[in-house]
Order: structure tokens, then C-alpha cells, then sequence
């Protein structure tokens, strides 16, 4: 069925707020995904500085949307426009997806959500493990708070000494002291490289949350040498352009299991699909369709 034939009077609107806008996937994968399904929603995307992001709240409670996806730079902006924040919301700072429920926004973070649904779509049990967290951007920030959220041990941060070490120390407060849970988080430079060996080491998971590995990073890692890695470890990153960073090539070289962004990025969508429709994203569909 063509998008023409399939809207109509009762057509419910998601949209999405960002600027730049034009390279997303996320109208794509969920246009395909309503089409797929035969729901009557149609997905769009604004181009929304943060000046406008209020203007642009308002409208979109006047029009009733059934929700909309967040991106840079309105993700921690947004919060004080919302109603209720739920806890991978609050903890993180940040919201990607938002509900209207009932003409109450609800602001969920589903980045965090979908890299461990990722994970446990390889088979992936990260309850009382530990986990070393490469980075302390928006990413990594969301994997941090959800981690703590989904029972996994302990957490060691590392981030190089620049304007996200501040966050990083920050994730380390919220997790230990405000979440509930017996989640411990460590903070280090990633300068310290004795110590990120070690952590390394005693750790069931090695999460990559930055951007190295991509362009103008590409061929680059922030684990200098394959023999830090032992396949027992799983390694993981964010970055899925390309699907097999450095970090994923080294880890594979050395047996280990090696899994890329792109579960994280459908299954970040896939739980908003699920928030919005009540229905499962047709993930193995969109797979086919776009990747
Ligand atoms: P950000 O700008 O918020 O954070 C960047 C992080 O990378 C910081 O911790 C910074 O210190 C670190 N960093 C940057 N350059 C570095 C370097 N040369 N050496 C060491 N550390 C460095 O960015 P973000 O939004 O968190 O995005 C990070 C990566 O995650 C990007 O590659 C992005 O494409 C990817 N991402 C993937 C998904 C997904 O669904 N798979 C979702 C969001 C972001």
C-alpha cells in the first residue's frame, strides 16, 4: 500500500525534533514498519533548533500527537517541557522518545533501552556482570543509567580528559548515589592506560560509547592492542558505520564476541514503536528492508 492510499481522516502523527534532520533513519524505519503492519500512523521529521523547541511542544500537544522522537540538540532541553520523566530519562538528563499519553508527555530514553535490548538479542544475560564503558556523551550516558537499571554490577567509566570527564564523574554520583540498586560505578581517565587494562580484564563486557572507530575516527581504537581482549569478553560498540570498527576486528581476531551499533539503533526504535502502537517493531522486516 502506498503512504498515499493509507492516510486518511483518522492517520495518528509521530514526529521527530532535530536539527540537521536530513540523514536520519528513523522515518524510514518506522514509516516502513506502520506500512508493514497496516497501522494507520504516518512518521515525520522537523528540522527544530532549541529557540523553537517550545513553540514546537506546544503544537504538537494542540495536535494531539501520539508521540515523537527527540534528537541533538533538543534532547536535554526538552525536559522541563514534559510532564512525567521516566527514570532512564531523569538519571540520563536526556529523552529520546516521548509518549502522549492521554495529553500527558511522558519522556522516556529508549538509546539505553535499546543497546541492552541488543544485547539480549544475542543471548546476552548482563545481570550481575561488570561492564568497562568507553566514553560519557549521550551514548554512553544513556548505557550507564540503563545498565544500572538492568541489574549489571559494576560499571567502570573511562573517559579522556576533555569537556565530557565532568559527566562521566556525574554518571558515577547519579549511579552510585541517587539510583536505587546495587549498582557500583567507577570513574577513570581513559589516559590511565595500566588501569583500563586492568578493568578490562576483570570485566564480562568492554562497551565502545564513542565515536572512535567511525569517520574521522575510522580504523582507529581505543584498546591499543588485541592482546587486552580475551574471547571470553564480549566487546560491543555503538558505532555501526562501519559495522566492523577496529575495536569489533581486533575483538573478533581474538575470539571474543563482537557486536556492533546497529541492534542498538533498531532496538531504540523498536521499544518507541512499541510505546506508541502497543505493537512489536517487525525488526527482522526492517533489517531486510534497510541494512
Ligand atoms: P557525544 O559527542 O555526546 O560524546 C562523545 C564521546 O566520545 C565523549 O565521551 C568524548 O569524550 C568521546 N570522544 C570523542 N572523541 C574521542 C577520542 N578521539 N578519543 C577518546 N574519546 C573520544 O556523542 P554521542 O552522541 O554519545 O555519540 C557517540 C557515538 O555513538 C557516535 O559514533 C554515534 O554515532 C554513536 N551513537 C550510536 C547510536 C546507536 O543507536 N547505535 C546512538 C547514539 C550514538
Amino acid at each position: 500500500m502506498t503512504d498515499q492510499g493509507r492516510i486518511d481522516g483518522r492517520t495518528k502523527l509521530i514526529g521527530l525534533t532535530a536539527t540537521p534532520i536530513g540523514h536520519s533513519l528513523s522515518p524510514a524505519m518506522h514509516n516502513m514498519s506502520f506500512r508493514e503492519l497496516g497501522l494507520n500512523y504516518v512518521y515525520m521529521a522537523f528540522e527544530v533548533d532549541n529557540k523553537q523547541l517550545e513553540d514546537v511542544v506546544t503544537g504538537f500537544r494542540a495536535l494531539n500527537l501520539r508521540g515523537f522522537n527527540v534528537s541533538m540538540p533538543n534532547k536535554t532541553k526538552i525536559l522541563p517541557l514534559l510532564d512525567e520523566l521516566t527514570d532512564g530519562a531523569r538519571f540520563a538528563g536526556a529523552v529520546n522518545t516521548v509518549l502522549n499519553d492521554n495529553g500527558k508527555l511522558i519522556a522516556y530514553n529508549t538509546d539505553g533501552i535499546g543497546y541492552f535490548r541488543s544485547l539480549k538479542e544475542n543471548h546476552i544475560d548482563v545481570k550481575g556482570k561488570k561492564i568497562t564503558l568507553l566514553g560519557a556523551g549521550g551514548a554512553a550516558t544513556a548505557i550507564a543509567i540503563q545498565a544500572a537499571l538492568e541489574g549489571v554490577k559494576e560499571i567502570s567509566i573511562f573517559n579522556r580528559d576533555d569537556e565530557y570527564f565532568n559527566r562521566a564523574e556525574n554518571n558515577t554520583v547519579i549511579i552510585n548515589e541517587k539510583m536505587e540498586g546495587d549498582c557500583i560505578a567507577n570513574v577513570y581517565r581513559l589516559e590511565d592506560k595500566e588501569t583500563l587494562k586492568e578493568e578490562i580484564a576483570a570485566s564480562d563486557i568492554l562497551t565502545n560509547a564513542t565515536g572512535v572507530g567511525m569517520k574521522p575516527l575510522e580504523g582507529q581504537a581505543l584498546v591499543p592492542d588485541p592482546s587486552w581482549l580475551r574471547p571470553e569478553l564480549i566487546v560491543s560498540d555503538v558505532v555501526y558505520i562501519p559495522r566492523k570498527t577496529k575495536l569489533l576486528e581486533m575483538a573478533e581476531s581474538v575470539g571474543c564476541q563482537a557486536i556492533n551499533g546497529l541492534g542498538m539503533m533498531l532496538w531504540q526504535g523498536a521499544a518507541a514503536f512499541e510505546l506508541w502502537t502497543g505493537q512489536e517493531m517487525p525488526v527482522e522486516y526492517v533489517k531486510n528492508q534497510m541494512f
